[in-house]
């Protein structure tokens, strides 16, 4: 399986970080190994300061698909999790000063919270209208809407789907809400989707 991520998707967040809005997605890859499930730990990994949460939705591809259009992007998902798309903020600076990927600042190892649960499309009602938060420490942290989205779910599954075939399993992190912030050991990451805790994953 593989995960697609989406890059600077909300506004917001584009602020925060300074970032420019683009034309396009942003778009890049991370391996199977990056994954975290809900529950474990994450270790802050050695060759960063700056270690930072991005919560975003995800989506889980249900059916084999490639080149799909827009108005039948919701055929090929019928769940939606939460996860992290943790992020060495120093690493990816310097990456993206360099022109370089940004792998090595997002791909590692437990980069990618994935909740255990995911909950039916059917049980959400209209999913550009979803409510995700993470709270920090008990604090709310990120406030996101899938309604926020530059470019909606089906849109960037048709979008995606150009490059890359789908298959089943695949997952698709949507973008992260503004909020970002650096996490410390001991921090506790709680994710919420629609009023449900999704995961809590304890920093180390
Ligand atoms: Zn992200």
């Amino acid at each position: 399986m593989k995960i697609i991520c989406i890059g600077r998707n909300y506004v917001e967040h584009i602020k925060e970080l300074n970032s420019d809005r683009p034309d396009e997605p942003i778009v890049f890859l991370k391996p199977d190994t990056s994954i975290l499930l809900d529950k474990n730990p994450f270790f802050i990994p050695d060759f960063s300061n700056d270690v930072h949460h991005e919560v975003e939705v995800i989506i889980k591809i249900n059916r084999l698909g490639k080149h799909i259009d827009e108005k039948f992007a919701h055929k090929y998902y019928d769940e939606i999790g939460l996860g992290i798309d943790f992020t060495a903020r120093d690493v990816q600076r310097e990456l993206k000063e360099k022109g370089l990927p940004w792998e090595k600042s997002k791909a590692f190892d437990g980069a990618s919270v994935v909740s255990r649960t995911f909950i039916k499309k059917d049980k959400l009602g209209d999913f550009n209208n979803i409510d995700f938060q993470l709270f920090k420490n008990g604090k709310l942290q990120q406030d996101g809407n899938t309604r926020l989205m530059i470019w909606k779910i089906d849109e960037l599954i048709s979008y995606v789907s150009k490059y890359f075939t789908l298959k089943i399993g695949d997952l698709i992190f949507t973008g992260t809400p503004a909020g970002v912030s650096k996490v410390v050991e001991n921090d506790e990451l709680k994710g919420v989707l629609a009023g449900e805790e999704l995961f809590s994953i304890r920093v180390k």
